[in-house]
């Protein structure tokens, strides 16, 4: 544990600590959508759809590791069983069910309008109070709405394509 790390944080630990554990459980959901989500897609631009869930995979994953660090730093136990992650969501899972690209897209791009909700949370939660945190979260959202920015271009595409046909 950071001892002075902890004592500058002007916010109560324990509770950002529980927001912190609360955004792994979400990077888990979401680094398993998409990784599952990009083995079973199918329909048009497929191709270029497996890519991008591959790589927001990836980037959740990177997320789940500079959360659990903070989480850490802070004198907290990251959460330790994935039977933690449905208890501790805020953003849920959505099964990719259906393996449309477009089911897939819509199914993404309401889970990371929930994280970019839910770190915009975390940052009006540290503002002023948690410069480490504040920073961490405005990372991870920058992120987000990058990703959420992709899937929509990925829908826009898609749509050009059929009125064009
Ligand atoms: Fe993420
Ligand atoms: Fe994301
Ligand atoms: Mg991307």
């Amino acid at each position: 544990m950071g001892t002075l790390a902890r004592k500058l944080v002007g916010v109560d630990a324990e509770k950002l600590i529980e927001m912190l554990n609360k955004a792994l459980a979400d990077e888990w959901l979401a680094y398993y959508q998409y990784w599952t989500g990009a083995k079973v897609a199918a329909g048009p631009m497929r191709g270029a759809v497996t890519v991008e869930l591959e790589e927001h995979a990836a980037e959740e994953l990177m997320h789940a590791e500079m959360l659990v660090e903070r989480i850490l730093t802070l004198g907290g136990t990251p959460l330790l069983s994935p039977k933690d992650w449905f208890e501790m969501t805020n953003c849920g899972y959505e099964t990719p069910e259906d393996p449309y690209v477009g089911v897939l897209l819509e199914q993404n791009i309401e889970g990371e309008q929930c994280a970019i909700r839910a770190y915009k949370d975390l940052m009006d939660f540290t503002e002023g109070k948690d410069a480490v945190t504040y920073e961490l979260a405005l990372e991870i959202m920058t992120d987000e709405i990058e990703h959420e920015e992709d899937l929509q271009a990925l829908q826009e595409d898609m749509s050009l394509m059929k009125a064009r046909q």
